[in-house]
């Protein structure tokens, strides 16, 4: 399992580039979010050719603005069969499908619909109104024989992940959470309401802009980590 991250930034940090990641999982390999700036990026770095499945964790724009670039890409530019879109639930598949329909008027043309129940070792952590209220998001777990990852999403409260994770089986786990280093921006997570959690997990963090990383912050973030970028 290794993940690869194509942005580290929050919403407005365009020099960061918007949150996403490919993940190699299973011999696969899956996009994790596809905002604004992501089709930009896989094409750039010679990598939306690899994208077999894509996995949302909300519909916020920096998370799935560039969704129908990379869709139509694959099929009108590379000529190739159209990747799998993983939903964890019929009613976020149902949220996608319209947000695609009034863009490429038939989705089931430019990408394929897989129940995220049917691939083995990833899980679905609901956090309705947790990131932004009415709104639906989730959090992923994945998970190997021999580790184990978990990718936040955008969520303000992270207690209900991280009492997910205290229930499943000892594993090494790496957490990779959104985090924000201003109290006011109740969207994300506060740095300090990670600390609880850090032990027996490694833990970094990202949506962010890095050069506010205050110096009492002991959560590494992602953009500082070379061998975590794409
Ligand atoms: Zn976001
Ligand atoms: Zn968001």
């Amino acid at each position: 399992m290794r993940i690869k991250f194509l942005g580290t930034g929050g919403a407005f940090d365009v020099d960061y580039l918007n949150s996403a990641a490919m993940l190699a999982f299973r011999d696969e390999c899956l996009l994790i979010d596809c905002g604004f700036t992501v089709y930009q990026t896989l094409v750039q770095k010679n990598l939306i050719h690899r994208v077999q499945y894509i996995l949302l964790t909300h519909l916020h724009n920096d998370h799935s603005g560039s969704l129908a670039n990379v869709l139509l890409h694959r099929s009108i530019v590379d000529r190739a069969a159209p990747p799998t879109i993983l939903y964890p639930s019929e009613q976020f598949k149902n949220q996608i499908y319209e947000f695609l329909k009034i863009q490429v008027k038939d989705p089931d043309k430019y990408a394929e619909f897989m129940p995220l129940e049917e691939f083995d070792g990833i899980k679905a952590v609901d956090t309705y109104g947790q990131h932004s209220e009415g709104l639906q998001s989730y959090a992923y777990i994945f998970e190997e024989e021999d580790s184990r990852i978990v990718y936040s999403g955008d969520l303000g409260k992270p207690e209900v992940l991280f009492d997910r994770l205290s229930r499943m089986r000892s594993l090494p786990t790496c957490v990779y959470h959104d985090i924000t280093f201003h109290t006011e921006n109740t969207g994300h997570t506060y740095y300090k309401k990670l600390l609880p959690f850090m032990n027996g997990v490694e833990m970094f963090g990202y949506h962010c802009d890095p050069t506010q990383n205050p110096p009492d912050n002991p959560i590494r973030l992602v953009f500082y980590q070379k061998e975590l970028l794409a």
